[in-house]
Parts: C-alpha cells; structure tokens; sequence
C-alpha cells in the first residue's frame, strides 16, 4: 500500500521550496537513519538473518532517498541561466532512476540471499534480531514524528516519510521472525519474510524507476489531457486548426505545454492568444506555456515526424519547392548515377 506512494514522492514535488523547519527534519532524520543503518548492517551481518539484513538494506535506501532529496532539492532549486534555460530540475529526476535502479539491485539481493537460505536454514541468535528491531522501531518513530507535519504539505517530505514508514514494516517483520524462531524453531520464516519484503523493495524500485523514465521520456503528464485541450482551443472563434501539440514535464509537478494556433488573416491574434492562455490556465497543471499563433503554416521541415495531429504543413514556399522536387523526380526517374 505504502509502495505506490513511495513511488510518486520518491520522485519528489520539489517545486514546493522546503522550509527551514522541514529541511532541518530531513537532515535530523537522514543522520538518525543513517547511524541506524551501519548499527543494523553489522547485526544482520553478525547474526545472518535474512530479515535484518533485508530491512538494513532498505533502511540505507531510505537514507539514500533523504539524502538525495536534500541535495536534488538545492540543485534543483538553482535558478535557470543561459546553459539550463530550464533551470536544472531534472537533477532530482537522475536522483530518482539512480535510487530506484540501487533499491532494484539490492531487492534482487535480498531475494537471492533469502533463496539460498531456504534451503539451508540456519538456527539464528533471537536476541540481537530483537535489539536491531527495537532500535529501528525507535529511530523510526522519532523520524516519523519529525516529518509528520512536513508530509502532509510537501511531496519531497512525504517521500522520506513513506521511506521511513516502510522501514518502520521491515522492523516489524524482524520482531515477527525472531518471535516465531523463539518458540516454535521455524527458522524458514527468517528468508521467508526476508524474501516477502525483497519482493516489496522490488516493486518499489519499479514505481520510482517508471515515474522517473516517464519524465525522461517526456510522456505527457497524467494530468494533462492534450486531446482535450486541444479541442478546446478548437472552438476559439476564428482557429483554423490547432497543431504541433506537446506536453511534458521537467520534473514532477513542472509541466509545460506549447502548441501553434492557426487562424483566419482576418482575426485579431491577440485576441486569440489570450483566449488560448485561458483555455491552458483552467485546464490546470501546466506551468509554463508558449503557443505560436500563425496565419500561415511556418512549420520547419522535418518536425512533422513530432506533430502527432497531422495538421503540419511547411511554409508555401518551402511546400513548392519540395513538391516540385518530387515532380522531377517522377518525370525524369532515378538518375542512373546516383
Ligand atoms: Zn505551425
């Protein structure tokens, strides 16, 4: 339940700046967090169990997150200048695929190490299990805490609290497996829960990696209907056609949108324009905007390939010119030396 939304805030809303209160949540947190994981490491090193070690994995991909947060945030909070002219936000999206593809490999990890212990399972010492769990439970509720009020307005703080949360799940899982090693000597149920919050990490990793390439790959943000909008701007008095349509995002929450308006000669294009903006701002999540309003088709040649209407045209000279080529073309056939 929890791995979906640590999928989205993983990624972060960073456009909401971080207070000072709320930064110093994060930092107080990622050091707690971070102490925890060594002290962790060494238990789950010290006893074997899968469950320990699984739970300090994630533990150090929850620093990892909170870290990263920190750090995208202050990159990503640098104003635009002439060599970003977007300013350079999708440092937080890089963050992102990198944490994702690190909780992947040791997701991959945990259940490889869970599987190997099945089938040999190991008589393991309950005590320190114990102590490696109450430890995360305390640290855990301190950080949970501390980024409780931030989480509920900031999606950078919500994405360390999921973090925390989940770890808050693997401490559970720990005290779960050394009780039922205590009195009943099941030990398959150390890798067993090992492996069951492998397989959480695992999905986790997926929901962050997927977020991060669907803005790499400049995918139209879930909240942008582009179909929509442009039938919108269909209905302006005096448009002729509405093409070259594109929505993306340079981070998430930061979506920008542009599109041409072709209208009729005789139509104020000022007009149009504001009316256009009106369309874009009662749609709602888009942010920065241009729209190219023309008389006439100027579209370059060769972007028809990115007009997903069909409506590109080249300029009129640019169209004879190429139609005429393609006439000699046909007339004279392939050249024989070419
Ligand atoms: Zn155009």
């Amino acid at each position: 339940m929890t791995t979906h939304e640590n999928g989205s805030a993983g990624l972060g809303g960073h456009h909401q700046h971080l207070g000072g209160g709320d930064a110093r949540a994060l930092k107080i947190t990622a050091w707690l967090t971070g102490i925890y994981f060594v002290v962790e490491l060494a238990i789950g090193i010290w006893t074997g169990s899968v469950s320990v070690l699984s739970d300090a994995m994630h533990t150090f991909s929850a620093v990892g997150g909170i870290v990263l947060a920190i750090i995208a945030s202050r990159i990503a909070a640098r104003p635009a200048d002439t060599t970003n002219t977007f300013g350079r936000r999708r440092a937080e999206i890089i963050g992102a695929l990198l944490n994702g593809f690190f909780l992947l490999g040791m997701a991959a990890l945990v259940i490889f190490m869970g599987s190997m212990r099945l089938q040999d399972p190991k008589e393991l010492e309950t005590g320190p299990m114990l102590g490696a769990a109450i430890g995360g439970l305390s640290v855990e509720f301190v950080s949970l805490y501390l980024l409780w009020s931030g989480q509920k307005g900031n999606l950078n703080i919500r994405g360390a609290y999921w973090h925390v949360l989940q770890t808050f799940v693997g401490s559970l899982i720990i005290i779960v497996a050394a009780v039922v090693i205590q009195f009943t000597d099941f030990l398959e149920i150390d890798p067993i829960l090992g492996i069951a919050f492998g397989l959480v990490l695992l999905y986790a990793s997926w929901g962050i990696i997927k977020q991060a390439l669907t803005v790499l790959m400049e995918t139209v943000p879930d909240e942008i209907d582009v179909s929509n909008v442009r039938n919108q701007l269909r209905q302006i008095p005096g448009v002729k056609n509405v093409h070259h349509i594109h929505a993306w995002s340079l981070t998430t929450g930061k979506n920008n949108f542009s599109t041409h308006v072709l209208v009729d000669s005789d139509i104020a294009s000022q007009k149009v324009l504001e009316q256009s903006y009106e369309v874009i701002e009662a749609h709602g999540g888009i942010g920065f905007a241009t729209v190219q309003v023309e008389n006439e088709y100027v579209d370059l040649a060769g972007s028809e390939d990115i007009d997903i209407t069909g409506e590109h045209r080249v300029s009129e000279t640019q169209d004879q010119s190429g139609a005429s080529a393609a006439h000699s073309r046909e007339d004279h056939g392939p050249r024989p030396d070419a």
